[in-house]
């Protein structure tokens, strides 16, 4: 590898315009370990995005490293469909054991295609399988990914859009606190789930984000989820979890749910689920729910021995005891309460949401979202916008960060979003000062 630096403009020319994430971060990323990224022209980047959740254990983590270069070395099977190796039963068993057993859980695993969007597909076709019905209840602002299926239960009226087929299958309501604190979004669900006349045909499954990730950092409390959870039994509809983004460790638990005592039907699993940042997915199924039959879902790549061996060995450093988990819920708060202050300094407009290191800073305003990120990018911080009008700062830094990076990329934020505000142009002073009024 070298660090040549080479013109972004020349990988442009080649890449399709569909590429995103380059155009809010222009720069060509050469190297990265734990939370810091090298551009190929030698600029040092804090990396608060962590590959949308996939690095969770931070960027090349050396440790995790470790495992899978040895396994590499020893001519172990790397490929192999999805046959039985010592990779994919350790992985089994240590999961079981470590994640599952010491939480009272017990699923089977389903190894899928890599990506999240695969699994998701999976569960969905699994839960119709299961109850033979068809309709699966998604949330306002839910992303599920971007294969047909997936995104018949996105929200996101651009991404329904460049689907160009019709998307079916699905009924959307109002997630936790979408229509404002005093109205109870799961007795109106219950409401019509439970009316024959509410013109919802009867649900295979209930899909759900603990926190949106996408979506803008939106946080179910505890009592929704559980109520959520209760009407899918009583109306005999599975209850998915949708923990790609929010498992792992990111909400402060290895589950997203575990805070609320529920236990999901289906949990899907992806992005940090390997360790390593390369892709892993998942799906555990109570046992009673395994009706599938031999190769109703197959894939190429199901259940990666790479990523299997990794993802057991971030299992075995990480959450064998619960310091790792605590460490996270105290940076969080860390974290929280920084970004509070920065809010509070800048009068009501603001908010600060999200669970453990998932949190987000709405900015009301997706000019004023916009330009700091991108004045952040500049400083060396890189932060993603989420939210329906990408309006809400989303931080995402790695579990493993040290708290000096961590201040250092406060820092960046809260400058930039000073200089956003105070700064050079006239046109966002003007705007910020009638944000909430809209
Ligand atoms: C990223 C994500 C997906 C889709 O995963 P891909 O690997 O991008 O297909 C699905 N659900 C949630 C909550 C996600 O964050």
């Amino acid at each position: 590898m070298t660090d040549e630096p080479r013109s972004e403009t020349a990988l442009q020319s080649l890449e399709s315009n569909v590429r995103s994430y380059p155009i809010s971060f222009p720069a060509v990323f050469s190297r990265a370990r734990g939370s810091i990224m090298l551009t190929a022209d030698g600029r040092k980047i804090i990396d608060f995005l962590s590959g949308a959740g996939a690095l969770n254990y931070g960027h090349n983590n050396h440790q995790i490293r470790a495992a899978i270069t040895e396994y590499l070395a020893s001519d172990a099977v790397v490929h192999g469909l999805d046959l039985a190796t010592p990779a994919k039963l350790e992985f089994m068993e240590t999961f079981n054991a470590v994640i599952l057993r010491e939480r009272g859980l017990r699923y089977r695993f389903q190894f899928t295609g890599p990506t999240g969007a695969n699994a998701i597909e999976a569960a969905l076709k699994l839960s119709r399988k299961v109850t033979g019905r068809q309709n699966i209840i998604s949330f306002t602002n839910g992303f599920h990914g971007m294969s047909l299926g997936a995104s018949a239960v996105t929200a996101r009226r651009n991404y329904r859009a460049a689907c160009g087929v019709p998307l079916s299958g699905a009924t959307f309501v109002p997630y936790d606190g979408f229509l404002g604190p005093a109205v109870d979004t799961a007795e109106y669900l219950s409401t019509l789930l439970s009316d024959d006349s509410s013109g919802i045909d009867a649900p295979a499954a209930i899909l759900v984000e603990t926190v949106q990730g996408e979506g803008g950092i939106n946080v179910a409390r505890k009592e929704w989820l559980q109520s959520i959870q209760a009407i899918a039994k009583s109306v005999g509809a599975l209850f998915i979890v949708d923990d790609i983004q929010m498992g792992c460790g990111r909400t402060g638990d290895f589950f997203s749910f575990e805070f609320a005592g529920i236990s999901p039907d289906i949990v899907v699993m992806s992005k940090s689920l390997s360790g390593y940042g390369v892709p892993l997915s998942m799906l555990l199924i109570k046992e009673e729910h395994d009706a599938w039959r031999p190769g109703e879902h197959t894939g190429t790549f199901r259940g990666n021995n790479l990523a299997l061996v990794s993802a057991t060995a971030a299992i075995n450093i990480y959450w064998r005891s619960c310091t790792f988990a605590a460490g996270v819920r105290q940076m969080g708060e860390a974290m929280r309460s920084r970004l509070d202050v920065i809010a509070s300094k800048r009068g009501h407009h603001f908010s600060v949401r999200g669970r453990g290191m998932a949190l987000g800073f709405d900015c009301q305003a997706a000019e004023i979202a916009e330009a700091t990120a991108r004045k952040a990018f500049q400083k060396g911080l890189m932060i993603e916008r989420c939210g329906p009008n990408n309006q809400v700062i989303k931080f995402l830094p790695a579990l493993t960060i040290d708290l000096e990076t961590l201040n250092q990329g406060l820092d960046i934020f809260e400058l930039s979003l000073a200089e956003t505000l105070d700064g050079s142009s006239s046109d966002l002073v003007g705007r910020s000062s009638s944000v909430g009024s809209t």
